[in-house]
């Protein structure tokens, strides 16, 4: 069997297409255009590149973006004035701080200084919270895009057994709670897992976020599952992710590829993000 390719990119465009439409709409009645703020620390290449890409979706989709470069050495108590200037802001919906930052910077206290309102990453604790409650909250991108592709192959989340592999704050774990809010039984796996193969071949739906190039192959896998790869990695120069693509398409029903899978999902439920945060502030004030 020949796995169907899941396209992220594809899917990504369409959702881009639907934040255009929507904020159109929104301009059309006179509510005011939502505004996205991207804070980058130093001068990290990938973080960068990152940043670049959250720049273009703005402009393929109509939001406003304000990005906000800093040197390497502005101090914390610096980007924290600056975050409270943009949280005092009413033409910014949206707040991100690049990951990672340098280290003499405290990533959490940054994290819990965007408020909650604005935190289109979903990292804050607020947020987290509401996850894990099932409350509605600003869900963290890359697990929401996982979601999406998942939903995009029609197959019903409802009842299937999820295996998320990596249990990571902002990947593995929320994947596992999203899968969970869509009534899946979720197993989560990690280095500590026994027997990690026998486990993932128990999965419907396997969510694969390590970040160990090619992990997975098809001993790991369940005649037909859903295969979504979350892994980045360079190797030998080239984009790798966790799962050996040529070998699970041959036994997987559903799988996303590397590059060209989740990446762009990533930044275009930022932008979906990004215009929930808006439509609830312009509602308040209307
Ligand atoms: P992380 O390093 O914080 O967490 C990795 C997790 O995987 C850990 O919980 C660990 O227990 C588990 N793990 C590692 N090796 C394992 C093994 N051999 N067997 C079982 N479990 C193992 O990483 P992260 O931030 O969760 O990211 C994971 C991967 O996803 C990375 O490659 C990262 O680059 C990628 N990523 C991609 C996107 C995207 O938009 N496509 C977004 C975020 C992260």
């Amino acid at each position: 069997m020949s796995a169907h390719l899941i396209d992220g990119k594809a899917l990504s465009q369409k959702i881009l297409d639907s934040v255009k439409h929507e904020i159109e709409s929104l301009s059309r009645s006179g509510k005011p255009v939502p505004g996205l703020a991207v804070i980058l620390v130093g001068d990290d290449p990938a973080s960068k590149i990152y940043v670049r890409n959250k720049e273009r979706a703005c402009q393929a989709t109509g939001i406003k973006s304000n990005v906000i470069t800093l040197d390497e050495r502005t101090t914390e108590e610096e980007l924290l004035s600056i975050i409270d200037t943009l949280n005092k802001d009413d033409g910014i919906h949206g707040i991100l701080v690049q990951l990672p930052l340098p280290s003499h910077i405290n990533e959490s206290k940054v994290i819990e200084a965007i408020s909650p309102y604005k935190d289109v990453d979903g990292f804050h604790p607020i947020n987290r919270g509401r996850l894990l409650t099932g409350e509605d909250c600003l869900e963290p991108c890359t697990p929401k895009g996982i979601i999406h592709l998942i939903q995009s192959t029609g197959i019903d989340i409802t009842g299937k057994h999820a295996v998320v592999i990596g249990r990571s704050n902002n990947v593995g774990k929320p994947a596992g709670l999203m899968l969970l809010r869509n009534n899946a039984t979720v197993t989560i796996a990690h280095t500590k897992t026994q027997d990690l193969p026998s486990v993932s071949r128990t999965a419907d739906i396997l969510v694969v976020a390590a970040g160990r190039p090619r992990l997975v192959d098809e001993t790991f896998i369940k005649e037909g599952a859903v295969v979504i790869d979350v892994g980045i990695s360079r190797v030998d120069g080239k984009i790798t992710g966790d799962v050996d693509f040529d070998k699970v398409k041959e036994k997987a029903g559903y799988i996303t590829p590397v590059p060209g899978g989740v990446g762009p999902m990533t930044v275009a439920t930022l932008m979906e993000n990004t215009l929930k945060a808006a439509k609830r502030a312009i509602c308040k004030t209307s």
